[in-house]
Formats: structure tokens, C-alpha cells, sequence
């Protein structure tokens, strides 16, 4: 079984004075007894902090993306090395926000996740479809396609995640039906089997993302295929996130 995750992405909300939440954050998942990872990805310029703040405690820090390259002419870009040296232990990868405001293909999505791996990063590799594509019934090929295409080869089983956000859920307050996230969840654990074996398959934690919040949390965790959720704006707040993580305790 994949090793749970909670991991939060503060996308491009965060100055010093939010490293309370962190404290917060800190403090309250010290007591939760769960399977599951917790995470928290603050914008690049908190990185450094944010660990001095997290200090050893079972709060990890990641970034939000990385480039492909490890150094070069790259202007506003953060590199894997650089996140890893700030003691970043994760990062995300191929945020549809990235891949529609900053045009990523899954083929950069690709590189990126190999940039982390080869730093030591865990990745987090994002998948989702549009609006559009889940009414045309597509939502399978177009998530398996960027799956295929965004994964390195250099990802096996417990060493990257997977988070499965349907474009339309994100910030929207909208999820798809638990049929439709178990379906989803279902198909990538089989592409993985397919291409990496059984074992691997197994071992990758398969992250929901899309609208989680304290008050649906409980339905997504149960399902079969659901090993974490990636989660933006209630990650924000330290009293909805451990709230999460509390029942990422009850369920995974
Ligand atoms: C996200 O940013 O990846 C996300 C899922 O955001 P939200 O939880 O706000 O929908």
C-alpha cells in the first residue's frame, strides 16, 4: 500500500507573517497519528523559513515547480538543486496553473520531474482534464496521456506521487462524484501497473485534488484509490489543514 500524503499548495498567497500558520500546523500534527505524510509548498521566497520554522518535525516543505534545467539563462526560474538546498524534500510539478499560465507541456513536465528525482526531490506530478474534455468523455484518455507523457523513467513506485485534479474542481468549490474520482484514481494506478509493474503501482501514492475541504475530506479518503489529497485554499488556514489531516488519520 502507497504511503498516505496530505500536502497543501499555497500557490502565490504567503509572506513571513503566514509562517504562523506554520507553527500552527506544526504543532497541531504532532499529535495526529496517521499513515499519511503531511506537506506543506509556500511560495519559493518562504522555502528557507518555512523549514527553520518546521525544524525537524514531521512537517515536510516542498516547492511548486521546478525547471528542467539545473542552472542556466532561465530568468525567474528556481532550480530542483535550489529547492533541495533550502531543505525543500518534495516539490509539485505540472500544476495545471503552471501548464496554462506559463504554457508546460507534459514534455517539460517530464523534465522537471526528472530534475527533482535527480536532486532528491519527491515530485508530485499533476494530471487533470477540463471541463470540456469530462463532457466529451475524455477525461481517461487525457489524463493517462499526460500521465505517460509527464512521467520520467526514472520514477518507480514510492520515490514520486501522483495528484489527480480535474481542471473545473480547482478553487471552484466542485468535485467530481466519488465514482468519478474512484474511476480516475483507478485508471492511473493501472496505467502505472501496466508500464511499471504491479509493486510500483502500489507504492504510488495517487493524491485527489480539486475543492478538498474539511467537509468532504472523510468521502474522498475512503475511496479504494485515494492515498492523499494536493490541497490549495484549504491549506491556508492551519485549523482546516490539520482538520484533514486528522481525518487522513481515520482513514488511510
Ligand atoms: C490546487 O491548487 O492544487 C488545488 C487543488 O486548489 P483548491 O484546493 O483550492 O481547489
Amino acid at each position: 500500500m502507497a504511503r498516505g500524503l496530505i500536502a497543501g499548495n499555497w500557490k502565490m498567497n504567503g509572506v513571513a507573517a503566514s509562517l504562523t500558520e506554520i507553527e500552527a500546523v506544526v504543532l497541531g500534527a504532532a499529535s495526529v497519528d496517521a499513515n499519511a505524510d503531511i506537506l506543506i509548498c509556500p511560495p519559493s521566497t518562504l522555502i528557507a523559513s518555512a523549514v527553520a520554522t518546521a525544524g525537524g518535525s514531521k512537517l515536510a516543505i516542498g516547492g511548486q515547480t521546478c525547471h528542467f534545467n539545473s542552472t542556466g539563462a532561465h530568468t525567474g526560474d528556481i532550480s530542483a538543486d535550489m529547492l533541495k538546498e533550502n531543505g525543500a524534500s518534495y516539490v509539485i510539478v505540472g500544476h495545471s496553473e503552471r501548464r496554462a499560465d506559463h504554457g508546460e507541456s507534459s514534455e517539460m513536465v517530464k523534465g522537471q520531474a526528472a530534475a527533482a528525482l535527480e536532486a532528491g526531490l519527491t515530485p508530485i506530478i499533476c494530471i487533470g482534464e477540463s471541463r470540456e474534455e469530462r463532457e466529451a468523455g475524455k477525461t481517461e484518455e487525457i489524463i493517462l496521456g499526460q500521465l505517460e507523457a509527464s512521467t520520467p523513467d526514472t520514477a518507480s513506485g514510492a520515490n514520486y506521487a501522483v495528484a489527480y485534479e480535474p481542471i473545473w474542481a480547482i478553487g471552484t468549490g466542485l468535485i467530481p462524484e466519488m465514482s468519478d474520482i474512484q474511476a480516475a484514481h483507478s485508471a492511473i494506478r493501472n496505467n502505472i501497473a501496466g508500464r511499471s509493474g504491479a509493486d510500483a503501482a502500489a507504492k504510488t501514492p495517487l493524491l485527489y485534488g480539486g475543492s478538498m475541504k474539511p467537509g468532504n475530506a472523510a468521502d474522498i479518503l475512503a475511496l479504494t484509490d485515494v492515498d492523499g489529497g494536493l490541497i490549495g485554499g484549504a491549506s491556508l488556514k492551519a485549523s482546516d489543514f490539520l482538520a484533514i489531516y486528522e481525518i487522513a488519520g481515520q482513514t488511510l
